[in-house]
């Protein structure tokens, strides 16, 4: 590494709702910032540029958007405002980061082999939804053929409106989600692979008696089946189970079938950075705001986020980054 190499004053990895919203805020505050977006296609790649959102379909819920929006198509307009006010773009992922706790510049090393210098760090590499890992599964999820791993995000929309659908899960996200779906929903069937549910008795109580609900036990999912709609898109009709205690394989037909097994947040590449994490392995931050335990290091998103897990919540904690970012940048006489 030079000593001639530029610092640069903030660099945001990842590029999701949380990490646009950081770039826009720091870049009309002229922090210059430089996002690392993540290596596309690359497989594991710790980062998924544009995050969750390009793997949705309509984002109905962002306020702005009254006919609702691709989520690529968001993404895309979130990175083209960051770009107006001169954010830079790195097709690269962040794979290491050592920290420094004396105030000198924190280094990062790229996917690319580089070495790069920032006195603020914002971490917004979101959350990656658990999946079961069928292809099927995946295919659909990624050509809004009725799968998906976001209730909240994808179940109001015409495709699921008084149609059965599954959840997947028995945790407190699957029963939420599972919930929310009997709003939309003409049956929705909660699917445990055990016989008992881990999320929370009042959940529970909530969901099952409501008088679509339905729980069926001690079953997991074999494969996602379905055929082309009239527009020639695979959609899915229904969903192959196999009961975990008899072994026998039954076929629920539903338009829906809701991931909710978990997220992973995507922090391996701190791994040793010295940052702090939860249990559950989401970055630490300061109360009411988005600073870490590490001066001059902030987070935002989901990575930060196990609770609400939204892009306009991502968006906010975003800005709130920026803004923290340039008031530390600020105190520390380096804006
Ligand atoms: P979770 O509590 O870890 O539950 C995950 C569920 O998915 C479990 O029931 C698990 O089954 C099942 N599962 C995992 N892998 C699976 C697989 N491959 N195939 C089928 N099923 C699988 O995760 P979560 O529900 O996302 O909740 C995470 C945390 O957030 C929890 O602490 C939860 O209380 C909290 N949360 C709270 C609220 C709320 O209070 N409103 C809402 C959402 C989440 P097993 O039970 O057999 O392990």
């Amino acid at each position: 590494m030079s000593d001639q190499q530029p610092i640069e004053k903030v660099v945001i990895i990842g590029s999701g709702p949380s990490g646009w919203t950081a770039a826009i805020y720091a870049s009309r505050a002229n922090l210059s910032p430089v996002v690392y977006v993540g290596v596309a296609k690359q497989d594991p790649g710790p980062i998924l540029p544009g995050g969750q959102l390009m793997l949705t379909t309509d984002v109905e819920n962002y306020p702005g958007f009254p006919e609702g929006i691709a989520g690529p198509e968001m993404m895309m307009k979130f990175e083209e405002q960051a770009r107006r006010f001169g954010t830079r773009v790195v097709g690269e992922d962040i794979v290491r980061c050592e920290f420094s706790t004396d105030g000198t510049p924190h280094t990062l090393h790229t996917s690319g082999g580089s070495v790069i210098r920032a006195y603020a760090v914002i971490v917004s590499t979101g959350a990656t939804a658990n999946w079961l890992g069928l292809e099927s599964e995946m295919q659909l999820a990624r050509n809004g053929g009725g799968v998906s791993a976001c209730a909240v995000c994808d179940g109001a929309l015409p495709m699921f409106r008084d149609q059965p659908v599954a959840v997947i899960g028995g945790g407190d996200s699957a029963l939420e989600e599972a919930n929310y779906l009997t709003k939309f929903a003409s049956k929705v069937h909660l699917i445990h692979r055990r016989d008992a549910l881990r999320g929370s008795k009042v959940m529970q109580q909530r969901f099952i008696e409501k008088p679509n609900a339905t729980v069926e036990w001690n079953k997991v999912v074999e494969e996602c089946l379905s055929a082309p709609d009239d527009r020639g898109t695979q959609k899915l009709t229904a969903i192959r189970l196999k009961d975990t205690v008899t072994g026998e394989l039954s076929e629920l037909p539903v338009k829906g079938m809701f991931v909710a097994i978990g997220h992973t947040p995507t922090t391996k590449f701190l791994k040793d950075s010295g940052l702090e994490f939860d249990d559950a392995g989401y970055i630490l931050l300061k109360s009411r705001s988005s600073r870490t335990n590490i001066a001059g290091v902030f987070a935002a998103g989901d990575v930060a986020d196990s609770v609400y897990r939204q892009a306009i919540t991502a968006s906010g904690m975003g800005c709130q980054a920026a803004i923290d970012a340039e008031h530390w940048l600020g105190d520390m006489g380096l804006n």
